[in-house]
This record gives C-alpha cells, sequence and structure tokens, in this order.
C-alpha cells in the first residue's frame, strides 16, 4: 500500500463581515471531502454559537500557554481578542491525505504563506464596500466601538486582496462556495 499523498492547504481569508464563515457552513454542507480547522480563540461566544464547532473558547491564560507550547499552527490578535489554528490536527489531515480549509484572518494567512508555499490563499472580496458596511454594521450583536474597530481593520484588510493567489467576490454564498470548492478540488 503506497502512503497517502500530503494534501493542499486552502486558506480562507477576507475582511470580517464579508461573509467567510456562511461561505465556509455551505462548504462544509455540500462538500464532504473538506476538513475544515476549527480555532481557539479568547473573544466571547456569540448567542447560536457552540463551543468546540464554530471555535473552541479559551482563556487568555490557555491560549498564551498553546503559543508557549508551540500548539499553534498560525496566531494572531484581532479587534482586542486571539485566534489561531490548532497545530495537531491540520498536519494529522494533510498527511492523510485529506485537503484542509483554514478560514481565518490576513496576518494569519500571510503566516502559513511563509509556513506552507504551497498554501493556496483565498480572498474572499464583498461585492463593494458599502455592502460590506452594512454586512458590518447589521449584524447586531456588537457595540458601536467595536464596530468603529472592525470597519477599520476591513479597510487595510480589503488593501491586501492583491497578496492572494484567487479572488472570489461574495455576490451569492452557494456561488461563492462551489468556487472555493473547485479551487480545493485542483
Ligand atoms: P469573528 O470574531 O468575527 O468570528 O472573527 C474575527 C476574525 O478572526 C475573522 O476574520 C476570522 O476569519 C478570523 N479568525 C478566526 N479564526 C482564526 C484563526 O485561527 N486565526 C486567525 N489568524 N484568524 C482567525
Amino acid at each position: 500500500m503506497t502512503a497517502p499523498t500530503r494534501s493542499r492547504l486552502t486558506v480562507l481569508s477576507g475582511p470580517a463581515g464579508v461573509g467567510k464563515s456562511s461561505v465556509v457552513s455551505y462548504l462544509r454542507d455540500h462538500d464532504p471531502r473538506i476538513w475544515h480547522s476549527v480555532s481557539v480563540t479568547t473573544r466571547p461566544q456569540r448567542p447560536g454559537e457552540v463551543d468546540g464547532v464554530a471555535y473552541r473558547f479559551v482563556s487568555v491564560e490557555d491560549f498564551e500557554r498553546m503559543v508557549a507550547d508551540g500548539e499553534l499552527l498560525e496566531q494572531a490578535q484581532y479587534a482586542g481578542n486571539f485566534y489561531g489554528t490548532p497545530r495537531a490536527p491540520v498536519q494529522q489531515m494533510l498527511a492523510a491525505g485529506v485537503p484542509v480549509l483554514l478560514e481565518i484572518e490576513i496576518h494569519g494567512a500571510r503566516q502559513i504563506r511563509q509556513i506552507d508555499p504551497d498554501a493556496l490563499l483565498v480572498f474572499l472580496a464583498p461585492p463593494s464596500w458599502e455592502e460590506l458596511e452594512r454586512r458590518l454594521k447589521g449584524r447586531g450583536t456588537e457595540s458601536p466601538d467595536v464596530i468603529a474597530r472592525r470597519l477599520a481593520q476591513a479597510r487595510t484588510e480589503l488593501a491586501a486582496e492583491s497578496e492572494f493567489d484567487e479572488v472570489i467576490v461574495n455576490t451569492s454564498v452557494a456561488d461563492a462556495a462551489q468556487q472555493l470548492g473547485r479551487l480545493i478540488g485542483g
């Protein structure tokens, strides 16, 4: 028996509010070939989020311990909270030949580029800035100062589009997810 070929790592990035998690959950429901990494975060759990599904919610102390122990493949601070990708499950899945998808912000995507030059970096872009602004304000779960910080961050993130291998415009979640599935499928 031959060993499975190491699979490719795909990163989906783009500004918060662009709909990355909707695209990923559509893909999860429609394309079972792909394994989606569950990140750890120190941000508070939002209503409806299940621990271990959307994220693993951890304390700042636990997060710092994971960083110190080298347990995270990449990590970033975003709008005052920490986020990171647990290293071991990603490596296990890739070694087993399973395509892996990370849904992370731009700084994490840059770290992955350094670690794994073969990784495919996909940028999910909004149809327009006005549409992104509407989506960020419309979520209704965050305070005005959190929204203002996210808008400022989103402007910076949009400028990073040219660093990515592929750009998908999120005009429809189903279309964007299918495009992403085709890119991962090679
Ligand atoms: P949210 O708090 O809205 O769920 O996520 C905020 C941002 O953090 C989003 O852009 C999301 O893609 C990103 N993010 C989620 N998990 C990770 C991770 O493990 N690493 C990095 N670098 N960013 C992440």
